[in-house]
């Protein structure tokens, strides 16, 4: 078997922690495993390079950025090479270069283009754990990218698929994938497995456990992923796409508490405007979120719709200097998205009313609703999340024993 293994900053915070990543390796590799080892920078190491970089520079160069960057998940691989050859295992350490890992030019958010795997191949064919470093590529001017925050998982996915490799273990702090933030839903539940589909509309919603790309592309490349904790035994979610497994009606509740509504009342109500408003801002590189135009009475009508918080003013600016349709605009800061996930919605009419229903009872008043095809999203005053977050696990049952 070819397996990858990654694991984040926390599993590789210390040595302790290095040493117990070798020892979960080397088990696997004694097995007669081909085994290759994606690393994150140690703990919260590329937190302290953005302060260093901040610190130099208020505004610092992308460029400049991705170099230092590399050097948090280059020491990890190093490090760790050292520790398995202490062990009295060959191993060895390749950075993106050395790879070498293709990726698009933008840097701090470049996409994997294509991983040439005859080095890595080589390497294993000399019976080595090969460690690789995380988050990282080479752009076609031999400069170093990476991949955005959280890229690692990115990184794994992406050799287990060059490598087709048999399994791709994304290790991480927790048991793995829970119906929600077990810290603020006591009663959240370990799922045994979770389609890719849903997986994705939970990591898109922030719930952290996986960057959304690498689920994209898991489940463009058929790589069945298994999350599991490194600091104990238990056997983690399983990710992928499986038709025959049973669809949950819904899988998991959370909460994105980086939310802004920002409301336009009184707009023509006439064909063009919401064009010329959502333009203005795409122009801006602004995202939005969840839309919402109320019916036109008296020929006027209104929209609200959501943005980042962090993009809130700046979205406020750009209405106020491009887009003078209307006569007068709202902001609203306090304010969180709570979402219900499920492949299993899909078929069944009533989810979404049950979970309104389950607001209703805690008295929780809804602002916006949005929903696709596997999710329904409410956005409610941000002092309710963590109640409405419970009252919905509770009313779906999330945390019994189904
Ligand atoms: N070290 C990078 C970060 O902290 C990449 C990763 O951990 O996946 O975002
Ligand atoms: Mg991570």
């Amino acid at each position: 078997m070819l397996i990858v293994k990654k694991f984040g900053g926390t599993s590789v915070a210390n040595k302790e922690r290095m040493y117990n990543v070798a020892n979960r390796c080397i088990e696997d590799y004694k097995k007669g495993n081909d085994v290759v080892v994606v690393l994150s920078a140690m703990g919260k190491y590329t937190d302290e390079l953005i302060d260093m970089a901040k610190d130099m520079n208020p505004n610092p160069p992308k460029r400049e950025m991705d170099m230092l960057f590399t050097i948090g998940e280059q020491m990890s691989v190093a490090l760790m090479g050292m520790v398995m050859n202490n062990l009295g295992v060959p191993a060895i350490s390749l950075n993106a270069f050395q790879v070498a890992m293709h990726t698009t030019s933008v840097y701090g958010n470049a996409r994997i283009k294509r991983i040439d795997s005859e080095r890595i191949r080589h390497e294993l064919d000399q019976k080595k754990i090969v460690i690789v470093t995380g988050f990282q590529g080479i752009n076609k001017f031999d400069d170093y990218t990476t991949l955005g925050r959280g890229g690692s998982d990115t990184t794994a996915v992406a050799l287990a698929a060059a490598l087709n490799a048999d399994a791709c273990e994304i290790y991480t702090d927790v048991d793995g994938v829970y119906t929600a933030d077990p810290r603020k839903v006591p009663s959240a539940r370990k799922l045994n497995q979770i389609t890719y589909d849903e997986m994705l509309e939970l990591a898109t919603l922030g719930a952290g456990v996986l960057h959304n790309r690498s689920v994209e592309l898991a489940k463009k490349q058929g790589v069945q992923l298994v999350v599991r904790s490194s600091l104990n035994t238990s056997e983690g979610t399983i990710v992928k796409e499986d038709a025959k497994m049973e669809k949950m009606l819904v899988s998991g509740v959370a909460a994105d508490k980086d939310a802004a509504r920002i409301a336009l009342i009184g707009l023509k109500d006439e064909p063009g405007v919401a064009f010329r408003l959502f333009n203005h801002l795409a122009r801006h590189n602004i995202n939005v979120d969840m839309i919402l135009q109320s019916v036109g009475r008296d020929s006027t009508k209104d929209i609200s719709f959501t943005v980042a918080v962090d993009n809130a003013d700046e979205a406020v600016e750009i209405v106020e200097r491009h887009f003078h349709e209307y006569e007068k605009i709202d902001v609203e800061k306090n304010v969180a998205k709570v979402s219900i996930v499920g492949a299993g919605m899909m078929s069944n009419a009533g989810v979404a009313a049950k979970m309104f229903e389950a607001l209703y009872d805690e008295g929780i008043n809804i602002k916006m609703i949005s929903t696709s095809e596997i999710r329904v999203s409410v956005l409610i005053d941000e002092k309710y999340t963590e109640r409405a977050m419970n009252a919905v696990h509770d009313k779906f049952g999330l945390g019994d024993n189904r």
